[in-house]
């Protein structure tokens, strides 16, 4: 039966400016290229102070702190994290950002058909590598827990797939995992408190789900399936701009009557700037030379090894989408609140940070930690869902529904596979909602041992 949460349209989704209707020039063109700089300039232009807090913030006091007492700026890398991240006062951590009421949407808030789409593809891994009985489903921050919640669901019927998963959800923020509680219909069983496995169960499908802040402390020994969904282009950059005296860090500096952060560079080339610039062995020298700037993200890096080794030693694979490009990113980092691109050190704390994702750092550093893993893609979000079937399932889904959840139906499916264009069933319309078909990519991490994953033959 349809769910009634057949989402309404809602108007925004992640890294789109929406002060106009028509989609910004940087939208359409730049991702077939290998490196980005995104023109701004199309985009809704905030004053240098949009959002007037009447006093600092924690998050402010906390960075301004860490400033004052290292006597000098900060890295980028180390702002992002800070903000997106703190324990007690990041961006993430106390509250949901997403919909029409929070400052950005995504896929799986879009449709339904996201989640179970990516159950398909889960489901064929499954399959590929031979039905095993325990399988460790982990999701790599997953927000309010809707992509899983659609992914169980649409599973349900699969009853021997289901019985083997136990569903790992790495997220740092506690506002969110108790969203994903909920939204999982978790019932927690205090008396199997020896058993840590069996002490949450999803009512959903019956299965055990547990949290974890990292990877690392996802118990191994078992198949694992990793699903990143919006998870890499949170993970903090570093940027580096080409300066007489070499490539120098960008970096974040406290004015000085303290009222506010401005960027600087570094003087000198950093440690990290060495450590980076030799690190990006992916980026041929010619392709790095024709740059002014730089962005890297080396906790990216890290964690696709780290999968790259789950995968190795445990089996199974990782499906990886967001937004990004095949090759090295120039400047891409954008801050977003309400809906509109706003300045990245203006209030910290109260937009999202993100940046895309270079997906061929995350392929060589896959590669390089295990020669026993292949990785796949990146493909569009078109291609792959397409290639899984999206089309019958809006078709099946329209079989029986009212009016306005076919309306919403038709509009989710277009904002997913979309790159654009207005709909086919609507005609022409500036005001149609941007799709994310094309500037979403998925790429598969996978153990040798399974072969090439759907959909990427
Ligand atoms: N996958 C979800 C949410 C994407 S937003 C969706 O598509 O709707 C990023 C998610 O990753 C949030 O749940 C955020 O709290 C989590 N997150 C960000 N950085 C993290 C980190 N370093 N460790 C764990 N979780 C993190």
């Amino acid at each position: 039966m349809l769910r009634k949460v057949l989402h309404q349209s809602l108007p925004f989704n992640r890294r789109i400016a929406t002060a106009g209707s028509a989609a910004p020039p940087w939208l359409s063109s730049s991702f077939s290229s290998s490196s980005i700089s995104i023109d701004r300039s199309g985009l809704y232009n905030p004053p240098d102070h949009s959002h007037h807090p009447t006093s600092d913030s924690e998050l402010v006091k906390h960075l301004k702190g860490i400033i004052k007492f290292r006597g000098g700026p900060i890295s980028l890398g180390e702002y992002m994290s800070e903000v997106l991240t703190n324990p007690k006062a990041g961006y993430y951590i106390n509250r949901d950002v997403f919909g029409a009421e929070g400052d950005f949407i995504t896929s799986p808030e879009v449709s339904q058909m996201f989640g179970e789409m990516v159950g398909v593809w889960v489901m064929c891994l499954w399959e590929q590598m031979g039905q095993p009985q325990r399988v460790n489903l982990v999701e790599l921050g997953p927000g309010r827990g809707t992509l899983m919640a659609d992914l169980l669901r649409g599973a349900s019927k699969f009853k021997n797939f289901v019985e083997s998963l136990h569903v790992h959800l790495v997220e740092c923020s506690p506002a969110l995992q108790k969203l994903q509680h909920q939204k999982l219909k978790c019932i927690d069983d205090e008396n199997a408190a020896q058993d840590a496995d069996k002490r949450t169960v999803s009512s959903l499908v019956g299965t055990p789900v547990s949290w974890h802040a990292t990877l690392e402390q996802v118990p191994s020994g078992s198949p694992t399936i990793i699903i990143a969904h919006e998870f890499f282009d949170a993970l903090p950059v570093h940027q580096f701009q080409k300066a007489s005296r070499g490539w120098c860090e960008k970096m974040v500096d406290v004015a000085e009557d303290s009222s506010s952060f401005h960027f600087v560079l570094s003087p000198h080339p950093t440690p990290t700037t060495l450590y980076l610039l030799k690190r990006c062995k992916w980026a041929a020298t010619e392709e790095i030379a024709k740059l002014d700037q730089i962005e890297v993200c080396p906790k990216a890096m890290e964690l696709s090894q780290d999968i790259a080794e789950r995968i190795s030693s445990d089996g199974g694979g990782a499906l990886i989408i967001d937004y990004g490009s095949d090759g090295v990113i120039s400047d891409s980092l954008q801050a977003i609140r309400k809906h509109k691109f706003v300045n990245l050190l203006d209030d910290p704390g109260s937009a999202d940070i993100s940046a895309y994702v270079d997906f061929a750092s995350i392929k060589h550093s896959a590669e390089e930690a295990s020669g026993e893993v292949s990785v796949h893609g990146p493909i569009t979000q078109s291609q792959f869902l397409g290639s899984l079937g999206i089309n019958f399932r809006v078709e099946s889904l329209l079989q029986n529904c009212t009016e306005e959840q076919a309306e919403s139906l038709r509009t989710g499916y277009w904002r997913l596979v979309g790159d654009g264009e207005a709909p086919f069933w609507e005609g022409p319309d500036e005001g149609a909602p941007i799709g994310m078909g094309t500037r979403y990519k998925a790429m598969a991490i996978v153990n040798k041992k399974q072969g090439v994953p759907v959909p990427f033959q």
